[in-house]
């Protein structure tokens, strides 16, 4: 790598376009200097603008595209390039899956330090989607004030500036009824939307989640108060849309980047949702976890269920276990499962729905994974055949990979939403007696960057 930079901002430089960032930008190199690129596809010749650099790497916008790449398409939808929801849309799908599994496979290599040979032999094909448009069960609108007016659309990249979205290509149609119903409402009722900088106005965010199983919808108005006036109206015309299930209101008057504040108002229909995965009925809360592409969850858990390899004799953990959607896929084929989840509501949720699948051989625990697995291991001694953890992005507590070394499984699934704390995991797995087996990823997010990993580690005997 270069020790200084050879370029200066403004400059015009020609740029192969090698592959993608973490973000979704096309990465080229200038004399080993790496230039990102927004909106360029590996295989593009283009002429680049410099708008930033720094030491080691800089950011330049296209100027021109000397020559396409075969993978570069129109996108879609016509705001696509400002829009922060799809940063591949530009790309053919399959070319965007071809991306993704550069990128775990690359990750795993680079950070993992694992053999790019042994990866090739250990690596199963990518699982793409059949359709990679309108997949989502669920939406979170903004709803800003701008000088008076109502934007409701989607947070522009990089930035909370709001991009309106008529029709968003990866969200169901459905949602245009609903968000140009509650438009109505508020400029009928003068309802203000929120402003962030002042932290005034009344509606927040509406959020949407769909129920694949019944076809049908729930919707949460959030708002910067304790009540809306004249919801009994909103509440009519909401009900009154034929897939409108439950209509309720959540009450976040905290100056922050979270949606949901904690107390939700419920004012008409089920209080929550439900669905199905393959042949087991999920009950979610609204505050809880539940994945957001249902064709692609499935495969993701049958994925992790054939990994985890049960014959109906093993004792399984799911570590961070939501509403208990994997345990419940393995209930069925282990002796017994153990949930691990932060979020009390969830838990309540897990608890409930494995009675209401009759399945009496998972128990569930509300904590910290890192601090529940220790305890229910030194204290209990409680252990593992096989463990199975899904964490946030920032991945597993180091002391929890501690926990899992001692308790000495005999197999390891690690379902993962980002490749890089993957790879870290993976190599502190394999310097204390795992060997990683399998890996698979999985497009869950199809057209964002983001990509779902599912990983086997054996333990060496
Ligand atoms: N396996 C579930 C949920 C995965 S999302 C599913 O497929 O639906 C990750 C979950 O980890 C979230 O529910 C989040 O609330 C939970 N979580 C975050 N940090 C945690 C921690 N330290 N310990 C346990 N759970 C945690």
């Amino acid at each position: 790598m270069k020790k200084s930079c050879p370029l200066n901002k403004n400059d015009m430089v020609e740029l192969y376009i090698e592959s993608i960032g973490s973000n979704g930008e096309g990465i080229g190199r200038v004399d080993g200097y790496t230039l990102f690129v927004r909106e360029g596809v590996p295989g593009d010749q283009l002429m680049v603008k410099v708008v930033k650099t720094k030491k080691s790497y800089g950011y330049g916008i296209i100027a021109s595209i000397l020559e396409p790449s075969p993978d570069r398409t129109e996108a879609l939808c016509p705001v696509a390039g400002p829009c922060g929801g799809c940063s591949l849309q530009h790309m053919s799908y399959q070319a965007q899956l071809k991306a993704k599994d550069k990128t775990i496979r690359d990750t795993l290599c680079r950070i993992g330090g694992v053999d790019p040979d042994r990866l090739d032999r250990i690596m199963e094909p990518i699982m793409g989607a059949d359709n990679p448009y309108h997949y989502r069960n669920k939406v979170q609108y903004p709803v800003r004030d701008n000088m008076g007016k109502i934007q409701i659309g989607f947070y522009g990249k990089g930035s909370h500036r709001i991009v309106e979205t008529p029709r968003c290509y990866i969200q169901d149609t459905y949602n245009e009824n609903i968000v140009g119903l509650i438009r109505e409402f508020m400029v009928e009722k003068g309802i203000k939307a929120y402003d962030e900088v002042k932290h005034k106005g009344l509606v927040r965010h509406i959020v949407i989640r769909k129920s694949n199983e019944k076809n049908i919808f729930h919707v949460i108005l959030v708002i910067n108060g304790q009540q809306l006036p004249e919801v009994e109206v909103l509440k009519e015309r909401l009900m009154g849309l034929d897939l409108v299930e439950s209509f309720s209101l959540n009450v976040n008057r905290d100056k922050t980047n979270v949606i949901l504040g904690p107390r939700m108002i419920h004012i008409d229909g089920p209080a929550y949702l439900e669905d199905s995965i393959d042949d087991i009925s999920y009950r979610i809360s609204p505050l809880s976890f539940y994945q957001v592409n249902p064709d692609q969850t499935l495969k993701l858990y049958h994925k992790a269920l054939e990994y985890a390899g049960l014959t109906g004799k093993e004792k399984v953990f799911d570590l961070y276990c939501g509403i208990g959607t994997i345990s419940l896929f393995l209930a069925k084929k282990a002796a017994h499962v153990y949930g691990v989840e932060i979020i009390g509501a969830a838990i309540d949720d897990a608890r409930e729905n494995a009675q209401l699948n009759g399945i009496e051989n998972a128990s569930f625990y509300t904590g910290k994974s890192e601090e529940v697995m220790p305890r229910l291991y030194e204290e209990e001694g409680i252990t593992a055949d096989v463990v199975v953890v899904d964490p946030p992005r920032k991945g597993c507590d180091e002391s929890l990979l501690s926990t899992i070394v001692d308790m000495s499984p005999r197999r390891l699934v690690y379902v993962s939403c980002d490749p890089s704390t993957l790879a870290r995991d993976i190599k502190i797995l394999e310097a204390k007696g795992y060997a990683l087996d399998k890996v698979c990823g999985c497009d869950m997010f199809c057209h964002s960057s983001h990509v779902e990993t599912v990983c086997l580690l054996n333990r060496i005997d």
